[in-house]
């Protein structure tokens, strides 16, 4: 079975085909600048095929039409036609408290998802396009969504809950939803499988750090706590959002400041975080760079995100009353030593210890935690594809 699966942004639509007898990539790639005259497609194959064209890019339908057509082109595609496609897994972001797992998509999951428009605004809209472009083109193939919120829907109320009036989440839904659910969910039970060991025996602690960075706890194979909340903001620092602040900044900035609530928002989500910390990059190996080279800016921001991150650390284990792994996935996760090091390095107190070889040794999987480390600490790279397709050819299997 070769699942496509799909995962349409406000302004890119990213892709892979992969064949699920074997859970190989065929082929891959992504549209930007979706909206614009010079759209851009990057494609390649498993082959080492490769294609860049610039071209108009008018819509995601156009988009996804673009995709499809390179994905059966005589030269640079991956297969023969079309109807080697046996499914499509859309990566949605947010499925609210409806969908607690993957799902079939049918007119009630669309509805659910139009609804849900309010909660990610950013994300749902381009999520629905993708999907209904899809079924256009691909007219009785069956379609699934898997949704980033749907791992989180097992925390228990005292986690998913705001200290806030109870009518807020009984009126207008307010709550902590989480989001990186499909990637928490993979690396976590990857962690449990290496470890040899049941996964719901096991209290797991997984950092996805990447632009966007959120950590979660999982007790006995279900989140039981997470960093994001309403929305991606809070949480840990991240490459410009800020995660947690005092609320109250938002009234000091607005009353006090003049600011406007949009330039609030947009302050907090787009020029803070590492890049307002310092000054100087989003990017973490600049951030490294710039503190190895001796800039105070890049020190401060990268103190910064490893301290927090260590008290979430610190926080999660107890939450759980206990922790058997701590496991480092997303781009700076499976990338930095430094980071890992620097977060690891001062929590003895829960009994880590990491190995400095096996932190620094190149293999991508790894567990860098010494034998005596009470917790192990593992390396574990997201395939965030792979899960959806996965979800995506189970339930296909089932509609048989
Ligand atoms: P996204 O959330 O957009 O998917 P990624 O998971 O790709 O982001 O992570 C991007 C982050 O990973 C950037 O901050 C980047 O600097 C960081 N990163 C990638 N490689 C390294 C590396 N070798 N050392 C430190 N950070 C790295």
């Amino acid at each position: 079975m070769n699942v496509l699966v799909l995962n349409c942004g406000s302004s890119s639509v990213k892709y892979q085909l992969l064949d699920m007898a074997r859970e190989t990539v065929l082929s891959k790639g992504q549209v930007e600048r979706v909206g614009m005259d010079d759209g851009i497609l990057s494609h390649q194959t498993c082959k080492g095929v490769k294609k860049r064209d610039v071209l108009p890019i008018k819509n995601h339908a156009v988009a996804i039409k673009v995709i499809l057509d390179t994905l059966v082109d005589k030269e640079v595609g991956a297969v023969g036609s079309l109807s080697e496609i046996n499914a499509v897994g859309h990566r949605v972001v947010h499925g609210a408290e409806e969908f607690a797992g993957s799902m079939l998509i049918t007119a009630e999951v669309k509805s659910a998802l139009e609804k849900n428009i309010p909660l990610a605004p950013l994300h749902n809209p381009p999520n629905l396009l993708g999907i209904k472009a899809a079924e256009d083109l691909l007219p009785g193939i069956p379609q699934c969504g898997v949704f980033d919120t749907a791992f989180h829907t097992t925390m228990p109320p005292h986690a998913f809950l705001y200290p806030i009036p109870y009518s807020l989440y009984r009126e207008r839904r307010i709550r902590r939803y989480g989001f990186h659910g499909t990637s928490h969910k993979y690396v976590s039970e990857r962690a449990a499988h290496l470890l040899g060991k049941e996964y719901k025996d096991l209290k797991i602690i997984t950092a996805h750090l990447g632009n966007g960075s959120s950590i979660t706890a999982v007790d006995g194979g279900k989140s039981v706590d997470t960093s994001m909340g309403y929305t991606p903001l809070e949480g840990l620092v991240m490459g410009t959002r800020s995660g947690d602040i005092d609320p109250a900044l938002t009234y000091h900035m607005v009353v006090d400041m003049g600011m406007t609530i949009k330039e609030v928002n947009d302050l907090l989500n787009k020029q803070s975080g590492l890049k307002g910390v310092s000054g100087l990059s989003h990017d973490m190996r600049e951030i490294e760079q710039a503190m190895l080279d001796g800039d105070e800016g890049g020190k401060r921001a990268f103190d910064m995100f490893c301290y927090r991150l260590r008290k979430y650390v610190g926080a999660y284990a107890a939450a759980m009353n206990g922790l058997n792994a701590l496991v480092f996935t997303g781009g700076i996760g499976e990338n930095s030593p430094l980071v890992r090091w620097s977060v690891c390095s001062n929590l003895s107190v829960l009994g880590i210890e990491v190995d400095k070889e096996k932190n620094e040794s190149p293999a991508k999987e790894k567990t860098i935690s010494t034998p005596a480390s009470r917790v192990s600490v593992m390396v574990i790279p997201t395939n965030e594809e792979l899960a959806i397709a996965r979800d995506t050819a189970k339930i296909v299997r089932e509609m048989a």
